[in-house]
């Protein structure tokens, strides 16, 4: 091999491009969602990202939640981590139902994880007074990353996210399990909201929070029939 053409083996990686959308099976548990009273949906408040629609291909969906290191009885903080965490357990078994969603114990093996902790702070500007501001604070919020999985099945990397929340250390009868229970919405593919008060994903918190909504489901089912880059290995362009 001259050098010139272990350069250009080299630099096949520069010929990777992303997938190109593509469907994947629907779920079973999706597929044999039936819509009991006939509901809608409002999939058309549901946004696409540059790789598609935020869609899991492989299941179950691997789930961490942080967790107390110390027995409730050690102390009142103690116990309300412990209140908190159940709180949360019960809005991904809500949801366990639709998708299959299986909790690991460690951080580094999950697809989602969920943390105990205040939304951080980011300031914005203000568009009249060009100055930066403090929003409200927030007391959940969701955000993806998006990454290649390297797998021995496929020969390039497959283009796939992770979901990391942030839900406050406070823990609020009701509210922590509908806060987790709507993030953990987006972060399974509805990245909209609802303009209905009486679905999960509305778009503001309520004094009574509903449970997963019919609607809900047939958003999720419709977001899942759609077609997205993620979950599908990067192409290589033979190109000239
Ligand atoms: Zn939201």
């Amino acid at each position: 091999m001259t050098p010139l053409e272990q350069v250009d083996a080299q630099d096949n990686s520069s010929q990777l491009t992303l997938p190109n959308p593509q469907t994947h099976p629907l779920p079973t548990t999706l597929e044999q969602w039936q819509n009991p009273t006939g509901a809608d949906d409002y999939f058309a408040e549901i946004k696409p990202t540059p790789a598609g629609y935020l869609i899991w291909s492989e299941f179950p969906v691997k789930v961490y939640v942080e967790r107390p290191t110390e027995p409730a009885e050690a102390s009142a903080s103690a116990r309300q981590f412990h209140l908190w965490l159940e709180d949360v357990l019960t809005a991904v078994e809500d949801w366990s139902m639709y998708l299959p969603l299986e909790l690991v114990t460690q951080a580094e093996d999950a697809d989602i994880s969920i943390w105990r902790s205040s939304p951080p702070l980011k300031p914005v500007r203000n568009r009249e007074t060009g100055r930066f501001e403090l929003p409200r604070a927030r007391s959940a919020e969701a955000s993806y990353k998006f990454y290649l999985r390297e797998t021995p099945e496929a020969s390039f990397p497959i283009l796939s996210h992770r979901f990391t929340i942030s839900l406050s250390p406070e823990h609020i009868i009701k509210q922590t399990t509908a806060s987790a229970r709507h993030e953990l919405g987006h972060a399974l593919g509805i990245w909209g909201h609802s303009p209905l008060e009486t679905d999960a994903l509305y778009f503001s918190k309520v004094r009574n929070p509903p449970p997963i909504s019919a609607r809900d489901i047939n958003t999720l089912k419709r977001v899942y029939q759609q077609p997205t880059r993620l979950g599908w290995p990067l192409v290589f362009n033979e190109g000239t």
